[in-house]
Protein backbone atom coordinates (compact mmCIF):
# COMPACT_ATOMS: atom_id res chain seq x y z
CA UNK A 1 0.00 0.00 0.00
CA UNK A 2 3.04 2.72 0.68
CA UNK A 3 4.64 1.63 -2.21
CA UNK A 4 1.22 2.29 -4.16
CA UNK A 5 1.03 5.49 -2.28
CA UNK A 6 4.69 6.60 -3.50
CA UNK A 7 4.14 5.96 -7.00
CA UNK A 8 0.76 8.05 -6.68
CA UNK A 9 2.36 11.24 -5.24
CA UNK A 10 5.58 10.94 -5.09
CA UNK A 11 5.74 13.08 -8.40
CA UNK A 12 4.66 15.91 -6.95
CA UNK A 13 5.85 15.69 -3.56
CA UNK A 14 9.27 14.38 -4.60
CA UNK A 15 10.50 13.41 -0.83
CA UNK A 16 12.15 10.19 -2.10
CA UNK A 17 15.30 9.75 -4.02
CA UNK A 18 15.45 6.31 -4.79
CA UNK A 19 12.71 3.58 -3.76
CA UNK A 20 13.52 0.13 -2.64
CA UNK A 21 10.61 -2.04 -3.83
CA UNK A 22 11.84 -5.45 -4.36
CA UNK A 23 13.82 -5.69 -1.53
CA UNK A 24 10.87 -3.95 0.51
CA UNK A 25 8.43 -6.60 -0.59
CA UNK A 26 10.52 -9.36 0.05
CA UNK A 27 11.30 -8.06 3.46
CA UNK A 28 7.43 -8.16 4.11
CA UNK A 29 6.81 -11.44 2.30
CA UNK A 30 9.66 -12.87 4.97
CA UNK A 31 7.41 -11.43 7.62
CA UNK A 32 3.98 -12.74 6.66
CA UNK A 33 6.05 -16.03 6.52
CA UNK A 34 7.67 -16.00 10.02
CA UNK A 35 3.97 -14.98 11.61
CA UNK A 36 2.13 -17.59 10.03
CA UNK A 37 4.73 -19.97 11.08
CA UNK A 38 4.02 -18.07 14.73
CA UNK A 39 7.85 -16.90 15.15
CA UNK A 40 8.22 -14.24 17.47
CA UNK A 41 8.00 -11.29 15.68
CA UNK A 42 9.19 -7.51 17.25
CA UNK A 43 6.53 -5.29 17.48
CA UNK A 44 7.32 -3.69 14.14
CA UNK A 45 8.65 -6.27 12.19
CA UNK A 46 6.73 -5.70 8.95
CA UNK A 47 6.48 -1.74 9.47
CA UNK A 48 7.89 -0.45 6.29
CA UNK A 49 10.20 3.02 6.91
CA UNK A 50 11.86 5.82 5.01
CA UNK A 51 15.23 6.69 5.78
CA UNK A 52 17.27 10.09 4.90
CA UNK A 53 19.76 9.71 2.61
CA UNK A 54 22.57 10.84 4.62
CA UNK A 55 22.33 7.50 6.39
CA UNK A 56 24.53 4.70 4.48
CA UNK A 57 22.78 1.39 2.89
CA UNK A 58 24.06 -1.61 1.27
CA UNK A 59 22.35 -2.21 -1.98
CA UNK A 60 20.74 0.77 -2.33
CA UNK A 61 22.52 4.38 -3.46
CA UNK A 62 23.52 7.33 -0.61
CA UNK A 63 23.71 10.72 -1.91
CA UNK A 64 23.79 12.91 0.71
CA UNK A 65 21.55 15.01 -1.34
CA UNK A 66 25.01 16.08 -3.39
CA UNK A 67 25.62 15.77 -6.84
CA UNK A 68 29.77 14.47 -5.35
CA UNK A 69 27.98 10.80 -4.11
CA UNK A 70 26.35 10.31 -7.18
CA UNK A 71 27.15 6.98 -8.31
CA UNK A 72 28.54 5.88 -5.07
CA UNK A 73 27.14 2.76 -2.82
CA UNK A 74 28.16 1.92 0.20
CA UNK A 75 30.37 -1.35 0.92
CA UNK A 76 28.22 -1.33 4.66
CA UNK A 77 25.39 -0.56 6.36
CA UNK A 78 25.13 1.89 9.48
CA UNK A 79 24.37 0.43 12.42
CA UNK A 80 20.81 1.75 12.45
CA UNK A 81 19.85 0.17 9.66
CA UNK A 82 21.39 -3.06 11.05
CA UNK A 83 18.64 -2.49 13.59
CA UNK A 84 15.93 -1.79 11.00
CA UNK A 85 17.22 -5.31 9.44
CA UNK A 86 16.83 -7.73 12.10
CA UNK A 87 13.76 -6.06 13.61
CA UNK A 88 12.34 -7.03 10.03
CA UNK A 89 11.33 -3.59 9.12
CA UNK A 90 11.10 -3.42 5.03
CA UNK A 91 13.01 -0.25 4.18
CA UNK A 92 10.91 1.95 1.36
CA UNK A 93 13.74 3.74 -0.14
CA UNK A 94 16.06 6.62 0.78
CA UNK A 95 14.45 10.04 1.44
CA UNK A 96 15.51 13.67 0.16
CA UNK A 97 17.83 16.23 2.11
CA UNK A 98 19.21 19.71 1.78
CA UNK A 99 23.19 18.55 0.39
CA UNK A 100 24.90 16.90 3.37
CA UNK A 101 22.16 18.00 5.75
CA UNK A 102 22.97 21.88 4.96
CA UNK A 103 19.37 23.62 5.44
CA UNK A 104 16.23 24.55 6.90
CA UNK A 105 14.08 24.02 3.67
CA UNK A 106 15.58 20.80 1.44
CA UNK A 107 15.84 23.58 -0.95
CA UNK A 108 19.25 22.46 -0.98
CA UNK A 109 19.43 19.07 -2.58
CA UNK A 110 21.00 18.62 -5.67
CA UNK A 111 18.38 16.51 -6.71
CA UNK A 112 15.04 19.41 -6.48
CA UNK A 113 13.73 20.24 -3.22
CA UNK A 114 10.77 17.95 -1.47
CA UNK A 115 7.43 20.04 -1.44
CA UNK A 116 5.23 19.86 2.11
CA UNK A 117 2.10 17.74 1.46
CA UNK A 118 -0.05 20.47 3.05
CA UNK A 119 0.69 22.94 0.08
CA UNK A 120 2.91 21.93 -2.20
CA UNK A 121 4.26 25.58 -3.05
CA UNK A 122 5.92 25.44 0.37
CA UNK A 123 8.60 23.81 1.67
CA UNK A 124 8.85 20.70 4.19
CA UNK A 125 11.20 22.05 6.38
CA UNK A 126 15.02 20.59 6.17
CA UNK A 127 17.08 19.44 6.46
CA UNK A 128 14.57 16.35 6.40
CA UNK A 129 12.06 17.45 4.39
CA UNK A 130 11.72 14.00 2.61
CA UNK A 131 11.33 12.18 5.48
CA UNK A 132 9.00 14.30 7.13
CA UNK A 133 7.38 14.55 3.76
CA UNK A 134 7.39 11.06 3.56
CA UNK A 135 5.11 10.45 6.80
CA UNK A 136 3.38 13.15 6.42
CA UNK A 137 2.06 12.38 2.52
CA UNK A 138 1.27 8.59 3.83
CA UNK A 139 4.13 7.30 2.06
CA UNK A 140 5.25 6.08 4.86
CA UNK A 141 4.49 5.12 8.38
CA UNK A 142 8.27 5.95 9.71
CA UNK A 143 11.33 7.59 9.17
CA UNK A 144 14.89 7.99 9.79
CA UNK A 145 16.02 11.67 9.88
CA UNK A 146 19.23 13.07 11.46
CA UNK A 147 19.24 16.62 13.70
CA UNK A 148 22.48 18.75 13.99
CA UNK A 149 20.33 21.84 14.52
CA UNK A 150 16.79 21.03 14.01
CA UNK A 151 16.76 18.40 10.95
CA UNK A 152 14.16 16.32 12.54
CA UNK A 153 12.17 18.55 14.51
CA UNK A 154 11.96 21.83 12.40
CA UNK A 155 10.51 19.81 9.35
CA UNK A 156 8.16 17.69 11.93
CA UNK A 157 6.76 20.79 13.23
CA UNK A 158 6.06 22.36 9.39
CA UNK A 159 4.53 19.16 7.99
CA UNK A 160 2.66 18.11 11.03
CA UNK A 161 4.47 15.19 11.78
CA UNK A 162 6.31 13.88 15.06
CA UNK A 163 10.04 14.61 15.13
CA UNK A 164 12.63 13.15 17.93
CA UNK A 165 16.20 14.40 18.22
CA UNK A 166 17.39 11.97 21.22
CA UNK A 167 19.91 12.77 23.77
CA UNK A 168 23.80 12.73 22.11
CA UNK A 169 24.61 9.77 22.01
CA UNK A 170 21.76 8.01 22.53
CA UNK A 171 21.19 6.45 18.94
CA UNK A 172 24.89 5.15 16.65
CA UNK A 173 26.04 7.71 14.48
CA UNK A 174 27.72 4.88 13.10
CA UNK A 175 27.28 5.31 9.28
CA UNK A 176 25.25 8.30 9.54
CA UNK A 177 27.79 10.99 7.17
CA UNK A 178 28.75 13.57 9.11
CA UNK A 179 28.00 16.90 9.22
CA UNK A 180 29.18 18.28 12.19
CA UNK A 181 30.02 15.36 14.35
CA UNK A 182 29.64 16.93 17.90
CA UNK A 183 26.22 17.66 17.00
CA UNK A 184 24.81 15.31 14.72
CA UNK A 185 22.13 12.65 15.90
CA UNK A 186 19.89 9.95 14.59
CA UNK A 187 16.35 9.81 15.37
CA UNK A 188 12.61 9.33 14.39
CA UNK A 189 10.28 10.85 12.16
CA UNK A 190 6.58 9.40 13.02
CA UNK A 191 2.88 10.07 13.21
CA UNK A 192 2.35 9.68 16.86
CA UNK A 193 4.38 9.55 19.78
CA UNK A 194 4.29 5.88 20.78
CA UNK A 195 5.32 5.23 17.21
CA UNK A 196 8.72 7.42 17.93
CA UNK A 197 9.32 5.73 21.01
CA UNK A 198 8.58 2.28 19.37
CA UNK A 199 11.28 3.30 16.84
CA UNK A 200 13.70 4.45 18.73
CA UNK A 201 13.89 1.42 20.73
CA UNK A 202 14.95 -0.51 18.42
CA UNK A 203 17.43 2.00 16.35
CA UNK A 204 18.79 3.35 20.21
CA UNK A 205 21.56 1.11 22.17
CA UNK A 206 25.24 1.26 22.65
CA UNK A 207 27.62 0.52 19.95
CA UNK A 208 30.93 -0.07 20.11
CA UNK A 209 31.83 1.43 16.74
CA UNK A 210 30.78 4.82 17.78
CA UNK A 211 33.08 6.53 20.52
CA UNK A 212 30.51 8.86 21.47
CA UNK A 213 27.62 6.31 22.17
CA UNK A 214 26.53 5.87 25.29
CA UNK A 215 25.94 2.68 27.54
CA UNK A 216 22.52 3.54 28.77
CA UNK A 217 19.81 0.81 27.31
CA UNK A 218 16.86 3.82 26.72
CA UNK A 219 14.61 0.87 26.95
CA UNK A 220 11.91 2.74 28.92
CA UNK A 221 10.86 4.67 26.32
CA UNK A 222 7.78 2.29 25.26
CA UNK A 223 6.30 2.50 28.39
CA UNK A 224 6.77 6.13 29.05
CA UNK A 225 4.73 6.54 25.99
CA UNK A 226 2.35 4.27 26.69
CA UNK A 227 1.48 5.97 30.42
CA UNK A 228 1.43 9.94 28.83
CA UNK A 229 1.48 11.72 32.29
CA UNK A 230 2.41 14.59 33.61
CA UNK A 231 0.71 15.28 36.69
CA UNK A 232 2.76 17.22 39.60
CA UNK A 233 5.57 17.63 36.81
CA UNK A 234 6.72 21.42 36.64
CA UNK A 235 7.05 22.47 33.22
CA UNK A 236 8.69 25.35 31.99
CA UNK A 237 8.49 28.40 29.42
CA UNK A 238 11.95 29.11 28.02
CA UNK A 239 11.09 32.88 27.89
CA UNK A 240 13.81 33.36 25.33
CA UNK A 241 11.92 30.95 22.88
CA UNK A 242 8.95 33.13 21.91
CA UNK A 243 6.81 36.16 21.88
CA UNK A 244 8.58 39.07 19.57
CA UNK A 245 9.77 37.38 16.40
CA UNK A 246 7.45 33.99 16.61
CA UNK A 247 4.21 34.11 14.27
CA UNK A 248 0.75 35.05 16.00
CA UNK A 249 -0.44 31.71 14.71
CA UNK A 250 2.56 29.92 16.09
CA UNK A 251 1.71 31.80 19.31
CA UNK A 252 -1.89 30.76 20.03
CA UNK A 253 -1.41 27.37 19.67
CA UNK A 254 1.64 27.03 21.67
CA UNK A 255 -0.18 28.82 24.36
CA UNK A 256 -2.78 26.29 23.61
CA UNK A 257 -0.99 23.86 24.59
CA UNK A 258 0.17 25.18 28.09
CA UNK A 259 -3.54 24.74 28.99
CA UNK A 260 -3.44 21.52 28.15
CA UNK A 261 -0.80 20.68 30.01
CA UNK A 262 -2.45 22.52 33.15
CA UNK A 263 -5.61 20.68 32.89
CA UNK A 264 -3.28 17.07 32.49
CA UNK A 265 -2.47 18.59 36.30
CA UNK A 266 1.13 19.95 35.24
CA UNK A 267 2.29 22.96 37.09
CA UNK A 268 3.48 25.65 34.22
CA UNK A 269 6.49 27.70 35.27
CA UNK A 270 8.62 30.56 33.44
CA UNK A 271 12.49 29.60 33.46
CA UNK A 272 15.30 32.05 31.26
CA UNK A 273 18.34 30.71 29.67
CA UNK A 274 20.19 34.32 28.86
CA UNK A 275 22.84 32.70 27.19
CA UNK A 276 20.58 31.12 24.09
CA UNK A 277 20.73 34.95 22.01
CA UNK A 278 24.11 33.34 21.65
CA UNK A 279 23.27 29.86 20.36
CA UNK A 280 22.43 30.63 16.25
CA UNK A 281 26.35 32.61 16.35
CA UNK A 282 28.15 29.54 17.98
CA UNK A 283 26.23 27.26 16.02
CA UNK A 284 26.97 28.85 13.27
CA UNK A 285 30.75 28.54 14.00
CA UNK A 286 31.23 25.27 15.39
CA UNK A 287 28.86 23.86 12.71
CA UNK A 288 30.37 24.78 9.46
CA UNK A 289 34.27 23.94 11.24
CA UNK A 290 33.43 20.76 11.62
CA UNK A 291 31.86 20.53 8.25
CA UNK A 292 35.00 21.64 6.76
CA UNK A 293 36.89 18.80 8.28
CA UNK A 294 34.25 16.65 7.46
CA UNK A 295 33.34 17.06 3.99
CA UNK A 296 37.78 17.42 2.82
CA UNK A 297 37.35 13.30 2.57
CA UNK A 298 35.32 14.26 -0.74
CA UNK A 299 38.51 14.75 -2.77
CA UNK A 300 37.28 12.71 -6.27
CA UNK A 301 39.68 9.96 -4.98
CA UNK A 302 38.06 8.19 -2.95
CA UNK A 303 33.86 8.40 -3.50
CA UNK A 304 31.79 8.57 -6.05
CA UNK A 305 32.51 11.44 -8.38
CA UNK A 306 35.46 12.59 -9.84
CA UNK A 307 36.30 15.57 -12.68
CA UNK A 308 39.45 16.23 -14.15
CA UNK A 309 40.33 19.22 -15.91
CA UNK A 310 39.86 20.34 -18.88
CA UNK A 311 43.34 21.61 -19.81
CA UNK A 312 46.31 21.72 -17.63
CA UNK A 313 48.62 19.60 -15.67
CA UNK A 314 46.93 16.62 -14.36
CA UNK A 315 47.66 16.83 -10.81
CA UNK A 316 46.20 15.85 -7.93
CA UNK A 317 45.22 19.03 -6.57
CA UNK A 318 43.91 20.18 -9.73
CA UNK A 319 41.01 16.79 -9.74
CA UNK A 320 40.28 18.14 -6.34
CA UNK A 321 39.71 21.46 -7.05
CA UNK A 322 37.49 20.28 -10.53
CA UNK A 323 35.58 17.77 -8.36
CA UNK A 324 34.76 19.50 -5.43
CA UNK A 325 33.94 23.09 -8.09
CA UNK A 326 31.34 21.01 -10.32
CA UNK A 327 30.40 18.31 -7.42
CA UNK A 328 29.65 20.82 -4.24
CA UNK A 329 26.76 23.01 -4.53
CA UNK A 330 26.95 26.55 -3.27
CA UNK A 331 25.50 26.23 0.48
CA UNK A 332 27.92 23.27 1.04
CA UNK A 333 31.19 25.59 -0.70
CA UNK A 334 29.79 28.91 1.69
CA UNK A 335 30.08 26.29 5.13
CA UNK A 336 33.34 25.23 3.68
CA UNK A 337 34.65 28.10 3.31
CA UNK A 338 33.04 29.73 6.87
CA UNK A 339 34.27 26.86 8.96
CA UNK A 340 37.88 26.87 6.91
CA UNK A 341 38.11 30.57 7.82
CA UNK A 342 37.23 30.11 11.64
CA UNK A 343 39.47 27.38 11.87
CA UNK A 344 42.77 29.08 10.42
CA UNK A 345 45.32 29.80 12.87
CA UNK A 346 45.04 33.17 14.03
CA UNK A 347 41.32 33.32 13.84
CA UNK A 348 40.66 29.86 15.80
CA UNK A 349 40.43 31.18 19.12
CA UNK A 350 38.89 34.17 18.21
CA UNK A 351 35.88 32.64 16.36
CA UNK A 352 35.63 28.22 17.28
CA UNK A 353 37.42 29.35 20.46
CA UNK A 354 34.65 31.36 21.70
CA UNK A 355 31.93 29.30 20.43
CA UNK A 356 32.77 26.26 22.43
CA UNK A 357 32.67 28.60 25.45
CA UNK A 358 29.42 29.99 24.36
CA UNK A 359 28.56 26.53 24.35
CA UNK A 360 29.62 25.73 27.99
CA UNK A 361 27.31 28.94 29.15
CA UNK A 362 24.44 27.21 26.92
CA UNK A 363 24.95 24.08 28.83
CA UNK A 364 25.15 25.81 31.76
CA UNK A 365 21.81 27.51 31.25
CA UNK A 366 20.26 24.66 30.64
CA UNK A 367 21.30 22.98 34.24
CA UNK A 368 20.05 26.03 36.19
CA UNK A 369 16.68 25.56 34.21
CA UNK A 370 16.06 21.83 34.67
CA UNK A 371 17.04 22.43 38.30
CA UNK A 372 13.18 24.60 38.18
CA UNK A 373 11.72 22.52 35.78
CA UNK A 374 11.45 18.88 34.37
CA UNK A 375 10.83 19.87 30.56
CA UNK A 376 11.25 22.81 29.03
CA UNK A 377 8.76 23.92 26.51
CA UNK A 378 8.73 26.28 23.31
CA UNK A 379 7.38 26.93 19.60
CA UNK A 380 9.83 24.56 17.40
CA UNK A 381 10.21 27.09 14.91
CA UNK A 382 9.09 30.81 14.69
CA UNK A 383 6.80 30.56 11.46
CA UNK A 384 5.05 27.99 9.57
CA UNK A 385 6.09 26.54 6.33
CA UNK A 386 7.46 29.61 4.22
CA UNK A 387 7.13 29.57 0.37
CA UNK A 388 9.43 27.46 -1.75
CA UNK A 389 11.92 30.19 -3.52
CA UNK A 390 11.45 32.68 -0.40
CA UNK A 391 14.55 32.74 1.91
CA UNK A 392 16.80 30.44 -0.66
CA UNK A 393 19.02 33.71 -1.95
CA UNK A 394 18.85 35.25 2.02
CA UNK A 395 21.35 32.23 4.22
CA UNK A 396 20.82 34.88 7.29
CA UNK A 397 17.07 34.50 7.40
CA UNK A 398 17.38 30.58 6.78
CA UNK A 399 19.51 30.38 9.38
CA UNK A 400 16.97 32.30 11.86
CA UNK A 401 14.54 29.25 11.23
CA UNK A 402 16.72 27.31 13.81
CA UNK A 403 16.71 28.98 16.78
CA UNK A 404 14.82 27.27 18.61
CA UNK A 405 16.03 23.94 17.76
CA UNK A 406 20.04 24.32 17.69
CA UNK A 407 20.13 24.82 21.65
CA UNK A 408 19.51 21.44 22.00
CA UNK A 409 22.28 20.10 19.88
CA UNK A 410 24.79 22.56 21.76
CA UNK A 411 23.79 21.20 25.06
CA UNK A 412 23.14 17.55 23.96
CA UNK A 413 20.08 17.23 25.14
CA UNK A 414 16.91 15.79 23.67
CA UNK A 415 14.61 17.39 22.10
CA UNK A 416 11.03 16.09 20.86
CA UNK A 417 8.81 18.16 17.93
CA UNK A 418 5.09 17.45 18.41
CA UNK A 419 1.91 18.71 16.12
CA UNK A 420 0.47 21.45 18.35
CA UNK A 421 -2.55 22.19 15.68
CA UNK A 422 -2.77 24.99 12.70
CA UNK A 423 -2.10 28.35 12.53
CA UNK A 424 -5.25 30.47 12.60
CA UNK A 425 -3.56 32.90 9.59
CA UNK A 426 -2.90 30.64 6.91
CA UNK A 427 -4.21 26.62 8.35
CA UNK A 428 -1.05 25.23 8.44
CA UNK A 429 0.60 22.66 10.98
CA UNK A 430 2.74 24.36 14.20
CA UNK A 431 5.20 22.27 15.99
CA UNK A 432 5.47 22.53 19.49
CA UNK A 433 9.09 21.79 21.23
CA UNK A 434 9.73 19.53 24.48
CA UNK A 435 12.76 19.48 26.01
CA UNK A 436 14.35 17.29 28.98
CA UNK A 437 17.56 16.68 30.27
CA UNK A 438 20.56 14.39 28.93
CA UNK A 439 19.63 11.02 29.28
CA UNK A 440 16.02 11.78 29.91
CA UNK A 441 14.48 10.70 26.80
CA UNK A 442 11.58 8.92 28.39
CA UNK A 443 10.16 11.87 30.09
CA UNK A 444 9.85 13.26 26.81
CA UNK A 445 7.78 10.43 25.28
CA UNK A 446 5.71 10.88 28.79
CA UNK A 447 5.18 14.61 28.38
CA UNK A 448 4.68 14.27 24.49
CA UNK A 449 2.18 11.85 24.66
CA UNK A 450 -0.58 14.12 26.89
CA UNK A 451 0.11 16.76 24.72
CA UNK A 452 -0.47 15.04 20.86
N1 LIG B 1 19.01 24.00 9.48
C1 LIG B 1 20.20 23.64 10.19
C2 LIG B 1 21.40 23.89 9.32
O1 LIG B 1 21.25 24.25 8.19
C3 LIG B 1 20.08 22.25 10.69
C4 LIG B 1 20.77 21.20 9.93
C5 LIG B 1 20.60 19.84 10.49
O2 LIG B 1 20.06 19.66 11.59
N2 LIG B 1 21.13 18.87 9.79
O3 LIG B 1 22.52 23.76 9.76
Amino acid sequence: AHLDRIADVDGQVNAFLHVNAEEALAVAAEVDAARAAGEDLHALAGVPIAVKDLIVTIGQPTTAGSKILEGWHSPYDATVIKKLRAAKMPILGKTNLDEFAMGSSTEHSAFGPTRNPWDLDRIPGGSGGGSAAAVAAFEAPLALGTDTGGSIRQPGAVTGTVGMKPTYGAVSRYGAIAMASSLDQIGPVSRTVLDSALLQEVIGGHDPFDSTSLTDPFTNLVEAARLGNVAGMKIGIIKELHGEGYQAGVENRFNESLELLKEAGAEIVEVSCPNLKYALGAYYLIMPSEVSSNLAKFDGVRYGLRVLPKDGPMTIERVMAATRAAGFGDEAKRRIILGTYALSAGYYDAYYGSAQKVRTLIQRDFDAAFAQADVLISPTAPTTAFKLGEKLDDPLAMYLNDVATIPANLAGIPGLSLPGGLADEDGLPVGIQLLAPAREDARLYRVGAVLE
